[in-house]
Formats: C-alpha cells, sequence, structure tokens
C-alpha cells in the first residue's frame, strides 16, 4: 500500500477527504452514436491500459484508431493489428503541467450538442482517457483533477477579456458548486459532468486561457461554506435586476447558506427595495432611481456593450437590467394555447396578475382566467418561476421579477399586455453581471464571494 494519499473520485470526495478530487468528463457520449474514433497522443510517453491485457507502451505522437464492435471495441495503434478490449486507458506516464494545447488529441467531438449549431471540432485532453462501448456508439471519458477540468470551464463559460478578480470569483462558485454535487445528472452513466450546456461547457486544453489558469491557480481550493459546514451548493445567474431571490421562491427549497441581497454599495439608498413588494413594485422597475443607481448589475456600473465583452456567450446586447415585452391579446393566447395543455379551448384570455412573488419581485405564482370555447369562465395558474417563464415567452422569458399592465378595449376586452421587468435568470446567489461591476469597480474576489454570499464562509478545503 502507498502511504501517500490517494486522489478521490468527486462522486465520494467530502471536506475530510482533504485532498483534490478527480472528476469524470464525458467527452464523447453514447447518445453522439460515433462507432469510430481517432487519436492522437502528443510528444510524450503514453501506456495504453486495456481490461483484456497488460499495459502497452505507445510511442510519441503515436496514432489510435477506436471502433466500437457490438459491446466491445477494437483498437488499432498506428498501422498495427486490431485487438480487442471492453475498456480501454490511455495513460501519460508523466504529465506535464496544464498548458494550452497538452495532452492527448481526439479528433471530432461534438459540440453545441442539440443546438442548431452543434458541430464537430477537435480538441485536446489531459489526465486519463478511457474509452468503452456504449449500446449507440464509443463512450469517451476524460479523467483528470479537478483544478484542470476548472481552468476548462472558466474559459469557456468566461470572457478572456474578464477583469481577474470575476474570473476568481467565478472560480470559488464554481469550484463549490461543483464539489457539492447535488445535482447528479448523469447518475447513471460512467461519468460525473458531461462536457456541454447541460453541465458546464468544457472543450480541452487547445483554447484554455491564461487569465483563466491564473485565477483557478489563485483560489485553488477554495470554496464558500454552508452554516452547516458542508460545501455550498453556491447557485449563480446572469442579472438580479437589482435584488437577489430566495431558493425557496424560485425552488421551493431551503438552502442555508444562500441568502437574498442587494445588490449595490452597503449605505446605498437602493436598501430601501428590500424586499421588492406589490407596493414599491413600479417604483423599483421604473423610479427615476434607476438612471442613477449604483447598482452594480446596472449600465451604470456595466455600460451594456461591455457585458458580451467580458462575459462571452451572451448573444445579445440588450439592458437586461430593465426590460419590456408587450404582447397583442392574440400573440399571447396563441403562446398559452401552445405552451398549457388544459389552454388549447382557449377562446378570450380576460385577466392574468401575479399572485405570489420572493423578495426580488420574482413572481412564482401567476394566475391566468380566459372564456373557453363554450363560453365557460376557466382559472389556471403558473406555480413556479420556471413555468412562468417558459409559458410567457416564445423562448424563455429574461425573468420573473416583471410588473403586468394590462390595456383595454373601452368595453373592457385586453387589448395588450405589457411585462415590466427586471433583471436576467432565476436571480439565486451571485450576480454574474453584478460580480463584474463590483471587479470594474476595483473590489477583490473575497469581498465579492462574502457580497453575495453573506451567510456563507470562504475556506480552502485542499492544498
Ligand atoms: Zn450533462
Ligand atoms: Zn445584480
Amino acid at each position: 500500500m502507498s502511504t501517500t494519499r490517494e486522489s478521490v473520485d468527486m462522486r465520494a470526495w467530502t471536506r475530510r477527504a482533504g485532498v483534490e478530487p478527480t472528476v469524470r468528463i464525458g467527452i464523447v457520449l453514447d447518445e453522439d452514436a460515433m462507432n469510430e474514433l481517432r487519436l492522437r497522443v502528443p510528444n510524450r510517453v503514453h501506456t495504453l491500459d486495456s481490461d483484456g491485457g497488460s499495459p502497452r507502451r505507445l510511442s510519441p505522437r503515436a496514432s489510435l484508431t477506436v471502433r466500437r464492435v457490438g459491446d466491445v471495441l477494437t483498437v488499432r495503434v498506428g498501422e498495427g493489428p486490431e485487438t480487442t478490449a471492453r475498456v480501454l486507458r490511455v495513460v501519460c506516464a508523466s504529465p506535464p503541467p496544464l498548458a494550452p494545447g497538452v495532452g492527448v488529441l481526439v479528433h471530432d467531438v461534438v459540440a453545441g450538442r442539440g443546438f442548431h449549431w452543434q458541430k464537430r471540432i477537435d480538441q485536446t485532453l489531459t489526465g486519463t482517457i478511457e474509452l468503452r462501448a456504449g449500446p449507440h456508439g464509443v463512450v469517451l471519458v476524460n479523467e483528470l483533477p479537478l483544478e484542470d477540468y476548472l481552468a476548462g470551464v472558466i474559459t469557456a463559460e468566461m470572457g478572456g477579456a474578464c477583469p481577474a478578480d470575476l474570473l476568481k470569483a467565478q472560480c470559488v462558485v464554481a469550484r463549490s458548486w461543483l464539489l457539492a454535487m447535488t445535482e447528479p445528472k448523469h447518475r447513471d452513466e460512467p461519468f460525473d459532468r458531461c462536457n456541454d450546456d447541460c453541465c458546464q461547457r468544457y472543450q480541452g486544453t487547445g483554447d484554455l486561457s491564461p487569465a483563466a489558469l491564473d485565477a483557478t491557480r489563485a483560489t485553488r481550493g477554495q470554496v464558500l461554506l454552508a452554516p452547516t459546514g458542508v460545501v455550498l451548493d453556491a447557485n449563480y445567474a446572469k442579472s438580479c435586476g437589482g435584488v437577489s431571490e430566495t431558493p425557496v421562491a424560485v425552488w421551493g427549497l431551503e438552502k442555508p447558506g444562500i441568502s437574498p441581497v442587494v445588490d449595490a454599495p452597503r449605505d446605498a439608498a437602493e436598501r430601501r427595495f428590500f424586499p421588492v413588494t406589490e407596493q414599491n413594485l413600479d417604483e423599483y422597475l421604473d423610479g427615476a432611481w434607476v438612471q442613477t443607481t449604483r447598482c452594480y448589475c446596472s449600465p451604470n456600473v456595466v455600460p451594456v456593450d461591455a457585458i458580451g465583452r467580458y462575459l462571452g456567450r451572451v448573444d445579445t446586447t440588450d439592458d437586461y437590467f430593465r426590460w419590456t415585452v408587450r404582447y397583442e391579446r392574440r400573440v399571447l393566447e396563441d403562446l398559452l394555447r401552445e405552451k398549457i395543455p388544459d389552454a388549447r379551448e382557449l377562446a378570450e384570455l380576460r385577466d392574468i396578475h401575479v399572485r405570489a412573488r420572493g423578495v426580488s419581485g420574482r413572481a412564482y405564482a401567476v394566475g391566468l382566467e380566459w372564456q373557453d370555447t363554450r363560453g365557460e369562465m376557466v382559472r389556471s395558474r403558473l406555480d413556479s418561476e420556471y413555468r412562468i417563464r417558459q409559458v410567457l415567452h416564445r423562448k424563455f422569458l429574461y425573468s420573473s421579477a416583471f410588473a403586468v399592465r394590462l390595456e383595454r378595449e373601452p368595453a373592457g376586452a385586453i387589448r395588450a399586455i405589457t411585462l415590466r421587468g427586471a433583471g436576467w435568470g432565476h436571480g439565486v446567489g451571485m450576480c454574474q453581471i453584478g460580480a463584474l461591476g463590483m471587479a470594474l469597480c476595483g473590489i477583490d474576489y473575497e469581498t465579492i464571494c462574502r457580497h453575495y454570499y453573506p451567510k456563507a464562509e470562504l475556506a480552502t478545503v485542499y492544498p
């Protein structure tokens, strides 16, 4: 037995382990239905382990062709003979330090799975590569230290021009979320997380940004702890709109360590909007204060055109701090018929109103009334933040923190519905645009973390 502390798989990791866990990331999934994969090892000695025989030494720059044949794999090294195995592992004998482009090259990996722009790209992967035969294709799992994975995630999720303290705050939050591991989406698969938006986007080492690497190293092992002492499942969202939300209002869940905050300096007058209520909602959404606010996620602190530049992955340059969506009644009726199974017989929408809000003004219950095709009045209810955003927009409404304004005909029928809203996303935990605003104001990442998670504690859980 070795006396050094072994690495622990992320699924088995606890704070007591005191070591950096290993994560297993699904890179090529069964659903990608790839029956053949081509790999090339870099200019270093690797070994090929298979369950069917003793490890083989792979010479530098060796190429491998792996095929699925029924429930087994065949592998050919260079032009050599084909051999068969159930599980193959490509292991680097002496891994180099993490740097852009290091690792084994895998050809034609799916990126943007399920999106209209889905494409195949070549990726380089560090750590160990494990291959298995799935029912529909070869499955490739990349096993690597959590910190190396995190550097890749931060690269993919954040724009390269981000202020360093925003990157560091995002590292602490993403690391906490990973280690808390409360969302086992791939419980029955041979990996912890996939490489795409379903979990977090990870595209290997090819595009690793030096800034993301620096931020990961500077915060190594640092997480947020809940008051109970466990690693906090640290949620975050794009823009809170001025006040962040409770997990109870959004998911019906208590999460010790996540509490709502006003996203402005301590002495700011914006505190008067905590909580946002039916009484102060109009002033919160449209008061003159919005023009001069020091809210960290407001356009006064983060200019709208800066969001895309810093955060990346933002398709538009809209102002998400305050937004307006307006529907002619018939357009909203079409949406309701399409999205609510019970509304197929809807003839005329008569009323729509918010029935319950969280502290950020986010609605979690919306009441609807309509007359159906037989002339009966029907009452219905959208009863979660998610469902409200899903139903009240062709794609997905920016947030559920909105006021409803109905324009009526003289006879009383609704002519149009305006939703005037604040923020983008569920609003629980760190506000990413606000964290960007704080970093642009010169505030350090530890202060940023304490601002968004005032009931959590920063701690280092492995060296
Ligand atoms: Zn996933
Ligand atoms: Zn905010």
